[in-house]
């Protein structure tokens, strides 16, 4: 099967007389003992309806690739950082998600880990960071940065080193980019976003090839009980039968718009990768592209992104950005609207 149909057809019941289509959501705390259940803090079979789905998106039909859901993405990133020694050295783009950034700040303040924030794009000086790592983080676009990593040829040199790889997938979905073909350890996902897809779920999940990590990574989700919701799963589920519709046309209007922005005299610099549906773009100043997330009358104001409606904010209003990011960037996740809509809304303020 092809991913537009796995992503409608893995982690169904059965097509048997009278099996629903639809996985149920199980609400139990507990099973009848003796099986491989047993509680709820270690299975659930609508989170493995879920997990069964992505890993099939994330790694194909051969049945290797793992999915483990958490109950939000940073419960999933905390939960791969628990992994590093106390010695040991992460290095990690600085512009990752900011929370990953959040993450990896305290957990070395507090003695647990040391962390070596690099440049992505600069592929010679990670290799070189690579050396020393025990853990090399990747995000790829970064956030809100929009920056990409050479994932193949980092992993290379990390697993030459001996450290492990992770990618954090959640801008670019599996429709359009699957790190563990290019050989990384982990793949990290905020479902959150375009996975679920409709600004209504926290989720977050890990997905690996090898089994040895996995069962590391189950024990570690058992004992500290960072779970998702079993509607949580459900709805994640739900969205994700509907993501390579979703991040079809998402695409082709961020392309379009991508392409106008920046023919227009008021953006000073426009930061698309030329695939996905996240798009960062400069005004003059902070007052600027304040006018412009106030200003419209579809797009919302509001952080996170990956929703079918199209969502915006100036990212330096949060005091934790960096301030590497410029004071006027603002982060433009489009949704699946009618493009002429969003341009109008747009251009309405744009040209004031
Ligand atoms: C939102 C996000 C996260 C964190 O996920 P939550 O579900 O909000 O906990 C991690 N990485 C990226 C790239 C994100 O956008």
């Amino acid at each position: 099967m092809r991913p537009a149909t796995r992503a409608v057809h893995v982690g169904r019941p059965p097509h048997e007389v009278d099996q629903p289509l639809n996985v149920p959501i199980t609400m139990a705390s507990t099973y009848v003992a003796g099986g491989d259940r047993e509680y709820g803090r270690y299975a659930n079979p609508t989170w493995t309806a879920f997990e069964e789905a992505l890993a099939s998106l994330e790694g194909g039909e051969d049945g290797t690739t793992h999915c483990l859901a958490f109950s939000s993405g940073l419960a999933a990133v905390a939960t791969v950082l628990d992994l590093v020694g106390s010695d040991q050295v992460v290095v990690a783009p600085r512009h990752a998600y900011n929370g990953t950034v959040m993450q990896l700040a305290d957990l070395e303040a507090r003695g647990r880990l040391r962390a070596n924030l690099v440049d992505i794009t600069d592929t010679a000086a990670v290799v070189a960071a690579c050396e020393d790592a025990a853990l090399v983080w990747l995000e790829s676009p970064t956030n809100p940065a929009m920056e990409i990593a050479d994932i193949a040829a980092i992993t290379a040199a990390a697993h030459e080193a001996g450290a492990r790889v992770v990618v954090d997938n959640t801008f670019a979905t599996p429709i359009l980019q699957r790190p563990l073909e290019d050989g990384v350890d982990l793949v990290v996902h905020s479902a959150t976003k375009y996975l679920a897809g409709h600004s209504d779920v926290l989720l977050g999940a890990l997905l690996t090839r090898d089994p040895e990590l996995l069962a590391v990574l189950k024990g570690r989700r058992d004992l500290i009980g960072a779970i998702p919701g079993a509607f949580e799963a459900w709805l994640a589920l739900r969205g994700l039968r509907t993501l390579p519709l979703r991040v079809e046309r998402a695409q082709a209007n961020a392309a379009e718009l991508a392409v106008r922005l920046g023919a227009h005299p008021a953006v000073t610099e426009v930061r698309y990768p030329g695939f996905g549906a996240m798009i960062s773009i400069v005004l003059g100043d902070a007052a600027a592209a304040d006018r412009l997330t106030h200003g419209t009358a579809l797009w919302v104001h509001a952080t996170s992104l990956g929703g079918v409606e199209s969502t915006f904010e100036r990212r330096r209003r949060w005091a934790s950005e960096p301030s590497t990011i410029p004071e006027g960037l603002v982060r433009l996740s489009v949704g699946v609207e009618d493009v002429e809509d969003l341009w109008e809304d747009l251009v309405a303020v744009l040209d004031r």
